[in-house]
């Protein structure tokens, strides 16, 4: 069976919309008004988080215990969607008509994923979404996100999961676990098998490759 994996933010959306921005800046402001820090502070702790951690989320898990991930997510996501997206038909036809199973894999939580996707008109096109609860809340790249979203999904054989992310330090892990991996946005990567500028390319990875041995 072919599996896509499909990453969320900067992925099924570009980046560009001021969507993650607003994020940031709410993201910021949960560690300002939870820990009791300035602006300033609550940024640098910010970007301590991403550079030691890789996500904020890691970081308060590992130095601040008694912080609910789902408060996080519910403070940081708290956001009018409608304002930085909009329903994309052209999207929904592509994510639907591509074979084998679809799979949102996202570092972010399921309710925020199903809200994006509901946005976007393409949430029918999923079989479903792989959170970072779903994932024990290992984030990708650890290498443990992968293989417990590929036994979320069926357990396909690694040949037949394809990853499809914007970021490049995303696809090293999927790469070493025998996955295909596709680069979506402007960043390189020696780990893509292939790179494309938007999503809306996705379909060029099918005429270059028959995947005949998944498509059963
Ligand atoms: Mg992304």
């Amino acid at each position: 069976m072919l599996s896509f994996f499909l990453d969320l933010d900067g992925t099924l959306y570009p980046a560009e919309t001021g969507l993650w921005p607003e994020i940031k800046r709410r993201i910021t402001l949960f560690l300002q008004l939870r820990l009791g820090l300035s602006p300033r502070e609550a940024e640098s702790l910010h970007a301590y988080f991403v550079r030691r951690y890789g996500t904020t989320l890691r970081g308060l898990q590992s130095e601040y215990p008694q912080i609910s991930p789902h408060d996080y997510f519910a403070f940081a996501h708290n956001v009018n969607l409608e304002r930085y997206l909009k329903p994309d038909p052209h999207l929904r036809e592509l994510l639907c008509s591509l074979p084998g199973q679809r799979w949102v894999f996202t570092n972010s939580d399921a309710a925020y994923a199903e809200r994006v996707l509901s946005v976007l008109g393409v949430r029918e096109c999923l079989h479903g979404i792989i959170d970072i609860f779903a994932t024990g809340l290992t984030p990708k790249p650890h290498p443990r996100a992968y293989a417990l979203a590929r036994e979320k999904a069926g357990s396909p054989s690694p040949n037949c999961c394809i990853l499809v992310d914007d970021l490049p330090q995303n696809l090293p892990p999927a790469k070493k676990a025998g996955w295909h991996t596709v680069l979506v946005g402007k960043a390189h990567s020696d780990f893509a098998d292939f790179s494309i500028p938007n999503i809306y390319q996705i379909s060029q990875i099918l005429e270059e490759r028959p995947w005949n041995g998944c498509l059963s």
